[in-house]
């Protein structure tokens, strides 16, 4: 390496590791194109020396009462609340968010981490019944073993926050596969964890490539758990190679949002919230609301104020901006060649279609928010997820039509709908096929205390986080024992 620049090695039972071979890939600012970092290239073999570590940190760690480990969280949560301005510089880098939005992000994670470091005074079981005089059950959760967690670069700091602070409260071992996009704060991460007093070993990071590293830790037998958010193809390659060896794996996978304005919406209201929902975090959230299905009669009014609004976003990584630039050059490309196709299909531009021509943003992986009509139902724009500020827009005459519409994809992630009606919101939030439905608000994720998750492709029916997480890593085991009256 002749470069200057910061190489990101892996990191294993406690300590930064280079790879197996000097192979290294380039992290690109997403602003302005400059190198920012180099990352280890990691092979199979490499994920496999962090699973041996946390193979063999394993049986202290779990030996620890959920009460211990839950004060162990508790430090780590105060070093991220201490930190938090260096993991939110770190992300805002990496990613491309405006400093707020990568605040908000660390926030979050820090909310979560504080919920399971709770839990270790909880992680309930349950008292049971018996048909049988005398005997008495009860449950209780264990951990699973080694928990491999795999996670995309959207929202970096708050997937790993999302996965592994569950995992570690049930008392697993952690192997995280950094997204290759976001290999920097995984690492500071990992500092982070040891600083606070984390026992080496309990916390791995390995970096580079899926195929490689990261489909290395799906197929090793020693990895009991899988925990995977990322696209839908790649979740189903995984749900293969876990299914097979009966590992356990939950995957938390791709969305196309519907966000239905019916005619007695806040027509304000629903443009401020199809705004966010559409172009937040440039429209990498898997619970982006890319779908926009409007009812005819508001359907103009509707249009023109969106349009407005969308046109209004100011682009850049400063604070106060709206929107960055997508995570890396080659998805800019897609999604530019994904606009083009849909234009050859009948779609027309009401606004964006292209990357800004502003010399400042001429080296970033900018794309303008993008709104197209007219696009049938049927077109890869209007069914497949896109990841980046781009959102179709249908017209439907009623709420049955609406339903249909935005059940007619193989997603089922999240959905939005705006109406005065609470009849309405209510029959829709009962029938919409999705795993988290909201009223008059946006196509928005969870809280750290409640389960999200999706029907069809958008998972396999695991939810994460809220209590829910536990039961992806703990296993449940029922305790019964029997009083006998002659022994009294
Ligand atoms: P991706 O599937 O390409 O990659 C995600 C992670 O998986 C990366 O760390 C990557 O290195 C790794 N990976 C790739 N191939 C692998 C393999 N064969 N085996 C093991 N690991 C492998 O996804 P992406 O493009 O980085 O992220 C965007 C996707 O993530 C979108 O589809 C989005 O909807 C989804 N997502 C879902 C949620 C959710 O909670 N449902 C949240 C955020 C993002």
């Amino acid at each position: 390496m002749a470069d200057s620049k910061m190489r990101i090695l892996n990191w294993i039972n406690g300590e930064e590791k280079p790879a197996e071979v000097d192979s290294w890939l380039g992290k690109y600012n997403p602003h302005n194109g400059e190198l920012l970092c180099r990352i280890v290239n990691s092979t199979e073999v490499d994920t496999q020396d962090a699973i041996t570590a946390a193979t063999e940190a394993f049986p202290d760690w779990s030996g620890l009462t959920p009460v211990r480990r839950g004060q162990i969280l508790t430090d780590i949560v105060a070093a991220m609340k201490e930190r938090a301005g260096e993991l939110a510089e770190c992300i805002a880098v990496e990613t491309g968010k405006p400093p707020q939005d990568a605040k908000g992000e660390v926030n979050g994670a820090i909310l979560q981490a504080e919920y399971f470091a709770g839990e270790g005074m909880r992680l309930y079981g349950r008292s049971l019944t018996s048909g049988m005089p005398g005997k008495y059950c009860h449950t209780v959760r264990q951990p699973c073993g080694v928990a491999g967690l795999i996670v995309p670069a959207n929202t970096p700091i708050a997937n790993i926050a999302w996965k592994t602070f569950p995992a570690l409260i049930c008392g697993n071992t952690v192997v995280l596969k950094a997204a290759e996009d976001s290999p920097r704060i995984a690492l500071l991460f990992a500092r982070l964890v040891k600083d606070a007093g984390l026992p080496d070993g309990v916390f791995n990071v390995i970096q580079g490539r899926g195929q490689a590293s990261g489909a290395a830790l799906v197929a090793d037998e020693r990895v009991n758990v899988i925990s995977f958010t990322g696209s839908t193809s790649v979740g189903r390659q995984i749900a293969e190679v876990g299914g097979k060896r009966l590992a356990r794996v939950s995957l938390e996978l791709g969305g196309k949002n519907p966000f239905i304005v019916c005619d007695d919406a806040d027509l304000d209201q629903a443009v401020h919230w199809a705004s966010l929902s559409a172009f937040s975090n440039a429209g990498q959230r898997c619970a982006a609301g890319s779908r926009i299905i409007v009812f005819k009669s508001v359907f103009d009014a509707f249009c023109d104020k969106l349009v407005a609004k969308a046109q209004s976003l100011k682009l850049g990584v400063e604070a106060g901006c709206d929107l960055g630039p997508v995570i890396n050059k080659r998805q800019q490309q897609l999604i530019l060649a994904a606009i083009d196709a849909a234009v050859q299909q009948g779609g027309e531009i009401l606004c964006g279609g292209s990357a800004p021509t502003a010399s400042e943003f001429a080296q970033g992986n900018y794309i303008l928010p993008t709104l197209i009509n007219g696009l049938a139902e049927s077109a890869e724009l209007s069914c497949k997820e896109i990841f980046g500020p781009v959102a179709t827009l249908h017209v439907v005459g009623d709420i049955d039509e609406a339903l249909r519409l935005a059940n007619a994809t193989e997603y089922g992630l999240t959905a939005a709908i705006h109406t005065r009606s609470v009849d309405r919101g209510m029959w829709f939030a009962q029938h919409i096929k999705t795993g988290l439905v909201n009223i008059n608000i946006g196509t928005y994720g969870s809280e750290p205390h409640m389960p999200f998750g999706g029907f069809g492709a958008s998972g396999n029916g695991t939810r994460e986080p809220g209590v829910e997480a536990l039961d992806v890593y703990s296993e449940l085991k029922n305790i019964a024992f029997l009083v006998r009256e002659d022994q009294l």
